[in-house]
């Protein structure tokens, strides 16, 4: 299976990734348009290799334009306390994912993920390397969607900066 990341979010990795992961990014995957298409099998050995530490997503966050700015963020790495985003950001989401299904419906494009693709997106997030997984709740904490069903959308992905889906 083949990975799409924005070239624009990869740049914007440089600013708290190190120089070593971006590189490695850049050697195996191939440029088409605005996306460096990867292999799944060399994305993986690279999020291996540079296993990323908590605070960096924390980090990548705060940079988020989209960022609460009320979190309590903190650099010591410490998971960052449950504050879901506010009901209009969630209904934005919402209306957003509806837009990107519509979209692929009309332009004939997948819908959803198969159980296994859909099953290796979960994984990520219930390892909650990110650390804004609420195993309690099921749902992530970034952007408030409920994992099982936005994992299970073909156009839908992870809401960091640098997606880990
Ligand atoms: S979607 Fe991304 S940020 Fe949200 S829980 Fe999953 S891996 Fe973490």
């Amino acid at each position: 299976m083949m990975y799409a990341m924005h070239i624009s979010d990869i740049e914007k990795a440089k600013e708290y990734r190190p120089k070593e992961y971006i590189d490695a990014l850049y050697k195996v995957g191939v440029i088409q348009g605005n996306s460096l298409i990867i292999r799944s099998s060399d994305l993986k050995r690279i999020w291996e290799e540079f296993q990323p530490e908590r605070v960096d997503f924390i980090t990548a966050n705060r940079k988020d334009p989209n960022c609460c700015g009320k979190t309590n963020h903190n650099v010591s790495g410490s998971v960052p306390p449950k504050q879901y985003p506010s009901i209009l950001t969630m209904a934005k989401n919402l209306a957003g994912s509806a837009g990107r299904a519509a979209k692929a419906v009309v332009s004939g494009d997948k819908l959803l993920r198969t159980d296994e693709e859909k099953q290796k997106c979960l994984d990520i997030c219930q390892t909650n390397k990110c650390g804004f997984y609420d195993a309690e709740k099921a749902r992530c904490i970034k952007c408030g969607c409920f994992s099982k069903f936005k994992t299970r959308l073909a156009n839908e992905h992870c809401p960091l900066p640098v997606r880990l889906w």
